[in-house]
């Protein structure tokens, strides 16, 4: 990605983003434009208040319970277990999957940093199949090709045939709640006897027909971050409709203390990421409004198509028989030095954009996992940028409290 073309003048290219900038502003309006925001038009503050009221503040609470249900009403699953932040849900999704130390997980490399982390605090190591263009998500061709060649069946398991270190799990991500081939990622993993766990942290509102992502394997997790879809500060969620699992997952982020009345018994190591309850109380109320929200995101999707077929960008769509959240539009630039550019000239503006992330495989820490040349992922790095996506401000009063 040099940036040396990137200083070669292409009037014509210059002309085509002020365009962009201009009808980017009719909608959002004269002041700096971020990529997302929290949007908090429901009972947030009223929920706040009345849970500082009550003392239950923190990993006790009723509002946990009753956030962990409305995702499930909302998703399908049938469980789900709330935790601090989306990576401990990962985290804690993999320990109870049975990943640890000398184990491998197939993931992507494209894909935001917690994925990896993730994978690396269980000891285990990712390794990294490509992603299809249109999705941006892993792709089952890759998937299949890469275990066909490199793995065995040995009791059961999944063996890499090099390392010999058993693929314990595969991790693939919806990205910017795009659906990913999950269906078909899902039919590979079980024919090589891999547990599916899919990071569904950008997805919430994503859907492949009727189903909705994160209930295709045998867990799924969300994150309730600030930037995505809806928020409760910091948080996220495992998703499963096995009893024994959600057991052991609420278990494990919860200090795996034993129930009694006054001892202090605990059977493995166990981890503080369960969520507090002064942040499930924004969740409940977020997903009141969730709702209208993606009404206007799916607003916000068609006018970028509209502007993409008559300014000429290339605006990446939801695949047939998906639909999508819409958390961020991306927009494919032609080549790496209109990448460039596109995103000098828009954030010079005020109008916030970003390149898509850095391949993990490029990152000092993960530059040994082992890949299968991911032709794909490089292509899309070096092309795909994401423009404002939040609500604009003339469209808040339009968001509202569904009963
Ligand atoms: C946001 C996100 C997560 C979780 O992030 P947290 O900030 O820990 O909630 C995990 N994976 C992906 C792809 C994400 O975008």
């Amino acid at each position: 990605m040099s940036t040396d073309n990137s200083l070669m003048p292409d009037p014509e290219f210059d002309a085509k983003i002020e365009a962009l900038i201009g009808s980017i502003r009719s909608v959002y309006g004269d002041e700096f434009i971020p990529l997302h925001r929290p949007v908090f038009e429901g009972n947030e503050r009223q929920y706040l208040v009345d849970c500082i009221d009550s003392n239950f503040v923190s990993s006790v609470g009723k509002e946990i319970v009753q956030f962990e249900n409305m995702i499930c009403d909302y998703t399908g699953a049938k469980y789900a277990v709330a935790t601090v932040n989306g990576t401990a849900a990962l985290h804690a999704a993999l320990v109870c999957a049975g990943v640890g130390r000398g184990d491998e997980v197939l993931s992507q490399a494209l894909t935001f940093i917690a994925t990896c982390n993730a994978i690396s605090y269980t000891g285990a190591k990712p390794v990294f199949v490509d992603v299809d263009k249109d999705t941006m998500g892993m792709s089952p061709t890759a998937l299949r090709a890469w275990l066909s060649e490199n793995t065995t069946q040995k009791d059961g398991q999944c063996v890499n045939k090099m390392t010999g270190a058993v693929i314990r799990a595969c991790v693939p991500m919806h990205t910017f709640g795009m659906v990913l081939r999950i269906s078909e990622i899902a039919k590979i993993c079980e024919e090589f006897c891999i547990t599916l766990i899919e990071d569904a942290a950008e997805s919430l509102g994503s859907f492949e027909g009727g189903t909705h992502t994160g209930r295709f394997g045998a867990m799924a997790t969300l994150s309730f971050n600030g930037n995505k879809v809806i928020t409760t500060g910091g948080g996220g969620m495992v998703l499963t409709d096995d009893e024994e699992l959600a057991k052991t997952l609420k278990h494990t982020t919860t200090t795996a203390k034993v129930p009694h009345p006054t001892e202090f018994v605990h059977d493995r190591i166990g981890y503080n990421y369960r969520m507090p309850n002064l942040n499930a109380v924004l969740g409940v109320a977020q997903m009141q409004t969730l709702p209208s929200m993606m009404d206007i995101k799916t607003e916000i999707a068609a006018f970028y198509k509209a502007l993409g077929e008559s300014q000429g960008w290339n605006v990446v769509q939801a695949r047939k028989g998906t639909t999508a959240n819409n958390w961020l539009v991306a927009f494919c630039m032609e080549t790496p030095e209109q990448r460039d550019v596109f995103l000098t000239r828009t954030n010079a503006a005020g109008v916030m954009t970003r390149p898509i992330w850095r391949l993990m495989n490029e990152l000092e820490m993960f530059k040994d996992c082992q890949h299968d040349g991911l032709t794909v992922s490089k292509w899309l790095e070096q092309r795909i940028v994401n423009v404002s996506s939040g609500v604009p401000d003339a469209r808040l009063k339009d968001v509202k409290i569904s009963s």
